[in-house]
């Protein structure tokens, strides 16, 4: 295995979800120290930390409250003391109806964004701070297929909240490369974990495979490999684009 991430510090957020422990798994494999943030699982995030090594950090941080993200950051750079790339990879997928009442709308709409956006917004806002002054950095966020075609009317928060979070990507790889920074999305369609199997277990495996192509969902291995990939230093030059994975299910 050639290890091209040597001693790069990532923070991967949502590290002990499906996607997530398959990103540090192979960013660990390639040379990388993860930062291995959890929000609930504790028991999960040691095993995970145990199954790289020990060769890497530790933080626990609620990304549903407002401080969630500036007190996850700052517990990272305290451990890493400097950090060289910020995966966005935490995220929900909430159900609610249009016909919903009222403050249910409204609350899943605010968790939903909470979560999968602010929080990221605000890591970015301090990753990109750090970087600036500390020899640049790369921001990877794990956005969704669902933020590029739109949604399903039960799940219109989070294609909404992901296509901010693509643009927003875009936003900051025109804006920060002369300082080092760059950003990259990816974009998968269905990806067999949790989120996927909850998904399964209410509409049925059909309604997810329908339509892609190849006929089956990305397994995580397939987005952590790209996400190592993306972090090379070889990469110079990728930057502001979102990577699609998924089976062909959407082409632009
Ligand atoms: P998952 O449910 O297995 O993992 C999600 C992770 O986010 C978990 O570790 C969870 O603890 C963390 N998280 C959620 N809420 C949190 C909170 N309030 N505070 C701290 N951590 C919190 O899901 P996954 O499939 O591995 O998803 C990872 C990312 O990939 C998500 O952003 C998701 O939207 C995106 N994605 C997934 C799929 C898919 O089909 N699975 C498709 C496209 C995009």
């Amino acid at each position: 295995m050639i290890t091209p991430l040597e001693e790069q510090a990532i923070l991967v957020t949502g590290a002990t979800g499906g996607i997530g422990a398959a990103i540090v798994e192979r960013l660990a494999a390639e040379g990388a120290r993860p930062i291995i943030h959890y929000g609930r699982d504790r028991r999960g995030a040691e095993d995970l930390l145990s199954r790289i090594g020990g060769h890497g950090w530790l933080i626990e941080a609620d990304l549903s409250v407002p401080e969630g993200a500036v007190d996850l950051w700052r517990k990272a750079i305290e451990a890493a003391g400097r950090v060289h790339g910020l995966v966005n990879n935490a995220g929900i997928r909430t159900e609610i109806l249009i016909d919903a009442p009222a403050q249910e709308w409204r609350s899943a709409w605010q968790s939903e964004f909470q979560v999968n956006f602010f929080a990221a917004a605000d890591l970015c806002k301090d990753a990109i701070g750090h970087f600036r002054t500390n020899g640049g950095g790369r921001i990877i966020n794990i956005a969704s297929r669902a933020g590029q075609r739109g949604y399903a009317a039960d799940a219109m928060p989070y294609g909404a909240a992901k296509a901010a979070l693509l643009n927003l990507t875009k936003s900051i790889a025109r804006s920060f490369g002369a300082d080092g920074v760059v950003a990259v999305a990816i974009a998968p369609g269905w990806v067999r974990t949790k989120m996927a199997e909850d998904f399964i277990a209410t509409h049925g495996e059909a309604a997810a495979v329908a339509d892609i192509p190849i006929g089956k969902m990305a397994s995580p291995f397939e987005i952590a490999e790209l996400v190592a990939f993306v972090l090379r230093p070889s990469q110079a030059s990728l930057n502001g684009a979102t990577l699609d994975v998924n089976g062909g299910s959407y082409i632009r």
